[in-house]
């Protein structure tokens, strides 16, 4: 393998050969979001004006700061804002920067990054610790692979770093989820008709070699971070680069969501190993999953439909699963019909699982789930179906966990999916 190594001033290696690395409870120094504090990331175009180039700024405390002395992981919450400036720049550019950051804090080695946007999840070995490692190199990685991976578009980088809780609360509230919500918006007004092209995204490709997302306006990639948007972007930016487009062509079953050129581009572009995919099908030829999807779906065949389990979500659900068993099988780059990995939005889109009836197939989610999701969901539900507060009728860990009681409350509820076709 041909390591490329990029000098970086920090005090480990930085290298895309480190990104698979995975940092273990017993190896970790400091960790930053993954439910135990919160963590988000940004990135924003800013005028050049208000951009001092190389500038790296931490505002509260660093790993070593006295407050840790002799805890046995450093936790602290976590605000990265990168702010980008340039003559080419341009706004729809900042998702596909930011999606980035994921990979170029991967090439850290002792680092692990998971997650994107405010679900973010960074950890730090102690060996990068002792090698001198602190917070202010996260910034100067991120800033020498932002000016050196997109130089036709960045001309000037600056990256601000909060671990102050008041800090990175307010700003979550103001600044970050505001923009999360624009981008999410402006996407909302897009239908799978309505575009002539989709895109692939073979990005992980360096984690799963035969996976390939194929991103539509109504399916986003299933890390939740590459929109249709985002890829249409990453085209422009990065002409020969992961997202290239689908013609899309005449549907040979617009309803599961199958197409001659996304059956052609996906054997391409995964060499062969994966032949068909139904793009909204989690039976026939589901898309295949690397390992970051946001969430995972699988069939509960007694209910007639399925359940769906969100990463942060840590306990057993009704198929008698985790999240990390459930992602165990879903992983890798293979199709795993009755499981299907997903972005949160996916969840409101009107193309979810069409082939098996959509929607009103899902029957049990999280509630903090079903709190991020339910205005969607409710929404699209009564648009399909005119059913209302759809949400209220699915069931959740503080009503039900094991079958028979969840079976009880569909019941009770009026679930349409006790109605639907069998599934299977
Ligand atoms: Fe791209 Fe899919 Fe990986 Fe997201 S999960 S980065 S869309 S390949
Ligand atoms: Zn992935």
């Amino acid at each position: 393998i041909k390591i490329k190594v990029t000098k970086i001033d920090v005090p480990v290696s930085v290298a895309s050969a480190f990104e698979g690395e995975r940092v273990r409870k017993d190896t970790m120094f400091a960790e930053f979001g993954g439910n135990k504090t919160k963590c988000w990331e940004l990135v924003k175009e800013a005028d050049l004006a208000d951009v001092e180039d190389h500038k790296i700024t931490l505002i509260g405390p660093d790993m070593d700061d006295a407050m840790f002395a002799g805890a046995d992981v450093v936790r602290l919450p976590l605000g990265i804002f990168v702010e980008v400036a340039g003559k080419a720049m341009q706004k729809d550019f900042e998702s596909v920067l930011e999606r980035r950051i994921h990979y170029f804090t991967n090439y850290i080695d002792g680092a692990m990054h998971v997650g994107q946007r405010n679900i973010a999840w960074i950890r730090i070995t102690k060996e990068a610790y002792e090698k001198g490692f602190r917070l202010k190199h996260i910034g100067e990685v991120l800033y020498a692979k932002m000016r050196a991976d997109f130089n036709n578009v960045v001309d000037k980088c600056q990256v601000t770093l909060y671990t102050n809780l008041e800090d990175v609360e307010r700003l979550e509230t103001e600044m970050v989820k505001p923009i999360y919500n624009q981008r999410d918006e402006r996407l909302d007004a897009l239908t799978d008709e309505s575009v002539d092209t989709f895109y692939t995204c073979t990005l992980c490709q360096s984690f799963a070699p035969s996976h390939v997302c194929v991103v539509t306006p109504e399916r986003l990639g299933l890390c939740g971070a590459v929109s249709w948007l985002d890829s249409k972007a990453t085209k422009e930016l990065d002409p020969a680069g992961p997202s290239q487009p689908i013609l899309k062509g005449e549907a040979i079953d617009a309803c599961a969501g199958i197409w001659q050129s996304v059956n052609e581009t996906v054997a391409a572009a995964s060499q062969g190993a994966v032949e068909k995919v139904t793009l909204y099908s989690i039976l026939e030829d589901p898309m295949t999953s690397c390992g970051c999807f946001e969430c995972i779906c699988g069939i509960m065949p007694e209910a007639n439909g399925v359940v769906i389990v969100n990463r942060e979500f840590g306990a057993i659900s009704p198929v008698g699963m985790t999240f990390g068993e459930l992602a165990s099988m879903t992983g890798g780059g293979v199709q795993t019909p009755g499981f299907m990995g997903h972005g949160r939005h996916f969840i409101g889109s009107k193309k979810f699982m069409s082939a098996e009836g959509g929607l009103t197939r899902i029957v049990w989610m999280p509630k903090e789930l079903k709190d991020d999701v339910g205005e969607r969901l409710n929404k699209a539900v009564f648009e399909m179906t005119g059913i209302e507060n759809f949400v209220d009728m699915v069931c959740d860990e503080t009503i039900a966990t094991e079958s028979e009681a969840v079976l009880a409350y569909l019941e009770a509820q009026g679930h349409p999916a006790l109605a639907m076709d069998p599934i299977m």
